[in-house]
């Protein structure tokens, strides 16, 4: 009987044979949702020139320090200034310029006031003049030169995550294209001699393979550049076979079935031979039976158990973190709720049980968890509506009333999110 060892050593056996992926340049689109792999800085200032925030008129505010409806100051309009155009003099007393949002200000000026705070005399054009009837404070309406950043400045420091808005800090910085880590090619494979392809209407005795969907599905979340490969009987030399491609192509290979330690399965001896085995059992329900190995070439197999929902858990918990680790990702761990268990719950054995589970919000704003109806390792529905995993210790035995207090790994939010 192979040894049953805790989550967290698991987890972290896992993670010390994770490196990160060769990084490769690409543009700052494919960056989205990615750490970058190294720091950034801005190649110029943001923006290099003072600009204007409103559309109205660059002044000197010395000029219309004494402005009243009484005393109103006229000044001349020396030009008319759209953003991306420059005033080529300076201004003097009693001269002004037409400024558009973004246009740089024009030598001389300091202050900008709004179009709606004055009139003009004609149509407000170079050559006629800008009546003000208000003081403004100096240097009001004006964007300050390197505002954003200074050139030099490092605006990513890497493991940052690029969002939307990300995007548009690289491209203002100079940073159109950057270094972030190659997506780790994750290989899956189903065994099993009684499984068929989705395509197919299984005959008695078979059933159709959910879990090389499912796995590739959360493998391309995890931000995987994955590849399916067929479907395996449980033969041994197959296995090895189809195995040992899948390795020498991929960072990851990860299967599903064969690993129960029935008659038929074979996993764990495959992955015996072509690796060197760290573990075979996690204490966990579902999903105990998983093999671990790792490949002199540093690839890491993982050999699932064929049930769906704890393949897909043992995925969640165990594969999901390599891959976001080799992308370079810092926080590798699901963010945690306390909840109220939302329904009695009835444990069995020694093993930490991670109920597929719903979240909703009590009376009191408080979360609420409740196991989903089927905990069968062999249904995928239930794991398919859930959004959280609630904890259950393994020292724990018996009934688990309704209202206690539980841990909740929050399965539908990213690792690092707040909560
Ligand atoms: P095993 O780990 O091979 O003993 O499989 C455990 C259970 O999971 C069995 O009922 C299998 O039929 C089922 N199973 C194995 N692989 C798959 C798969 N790819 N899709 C759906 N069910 C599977
Ligand atoms: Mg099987």
């Amino acid at each position: 009987m192979a040894e049953l060892i805790p989550v967290e050593d698991a987890l972290k056996i896992v993670l010390d044979n994770v490196n990160e992926t060769p990084v490769n340049e690409v543009h700052m689109l494919d960056a989205l949702g990615c750490p970058v792999a190294e720091d950034l800085f801005s190649d110029t200032d943001i923006n290099a020139f003072d600009d204007t925030a409103m559309d109205g008129f660059a002044v000197r505010a010395r000029d219309i320090a004494g402005a009243s409806k009484d005393n109103p100051v006229e000044l001349k309009i020396m030009d008319v200034i759209g953003a991306g155009y420059v005033y080529n003099g300076t201004i003097g007393k009693g001269e002004a310029v037409r400024i558009m949002t973004g246009a740089a200000m024009a030598d001389g000026t300091d202050t900008v006031v709004k179009i709606e705070d004055v009139t003009v005399t004609g149509k407000g054009e170079k050559g006629d003049t800008v009546v003000i009837t208000k003081p403004q404070e100096f240097g009001v309406n004006v964007r300050k030169a390197g505002e954003e950043a200074k050139k030099g400045d490092k605006v990513f420091n890497q493991g940052d995550v690029i969002n939307a808005a990300g995007v548009g800090l690289l491209s203002t910085t100079g940073n159109f294209k950057l270094k972030i880590h190659k997506q780790p090619k994750v290989a899956v494979i189903s065994i099993g001699s009684e499984l068929v392809d989705s395509s197919e209407v299984p005959p008695f005795g078979m059933r159709r393979d959910s879990n090389r969907y499912t796995l590739s599905a959360m493998a391309l979340e995890a931000g995987g550049d994955v590849t399916l490969y067929p479907i395996v009987s449980d033969d041994p030399e197959a296995i090895e076979k189809i195995y040992r491609d899948a390795k020498e192509n991929s960072d990851i290979v990860v299967s599903s079935g064969g690993a129960c330690g029935g008659d038929f399965d074979y996993i764990t001896k495959v992955i015996t031979d072509l690796s060197d085995v760290k573990f075979e059992a996690v204490n966990m329900k579902p999903g105990k039976a998983q093999t671990f190995g790792v490949c002199a070439d540093g690839t890491l197999l993982f050999g699932l158990s064929g049930n769906p929902a704890a393949c897909a858990t043992g995925f969640e918990m165990l594969v999901r973190p390599a891959i976001r680790k080799m992308l370079g990702f810092k926080d590798l761990e699901r963010p945690h709720v306390e909840a109220i268990l939302g329904a009695d719950f009835k444990k069995k054995g020694t093993r930490r049980n991670l109920l597929r589970g719903k979240l909703s919000l009590g009376a009191d704003g408080e979360y609420v968890a409740t196991p989903l109806k089927s905990q069968s390792s062999g249904l995928i529905g239930e794991t398919a509506k859930s959004d959280c995993l609630i904890v259950i210790p393994e020292d724990f035995t018996g009934v688990m009333e309704k209202g206690t207090k539980v841990d909740c790994i929050r399965t539908d939010v990213t690792e690092g999110t707040v909560l």
